[in-house]
């Protein structure tokens, strides 16, 4: 499941420099996660980087885009190759 942005965001900027996938952007107003790049960190860190620093606890999991860890593995690897 990719991780979303909600209304909490502040535009604080902690979280984009940490995403391994470069999956983040600065919105208006708020900053927006591409789900075609969210692995959920898989491969690079234990937990959602994304979330484990945003201080509002803006990156929640996102309903709409549910993968499973097999899925998200494969991801990882189109994205970054093996
Ligand atoms: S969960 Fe990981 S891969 Fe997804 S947006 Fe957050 S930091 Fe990036
Ligand atoms: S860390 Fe949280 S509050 Fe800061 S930009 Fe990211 S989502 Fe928004």
């Amino acid at each position: 499941m990719a991780i979303m942005i909600n209304e909490e965001c502040i535009a604080c900027d902690a979280c984009r420099p940490e995403c391994p996938n470069d999956a983040i952007s600065e919105g208006d107003p708020l900053y927006i996660i591409n789900p075609d790049l969210c692995t959920e960190c898989v491969g690079f860190h234990d937990t959602p980087q994304c979330a484990a620093v945003c201080p509002t606890d803006a990156c929640v999991p996102d309903p709409s885009h549910q993968e499973t860890r097999e899925q998200l593995i494969e991801k990882k690897k189109k994205i970054h190759g093996e």
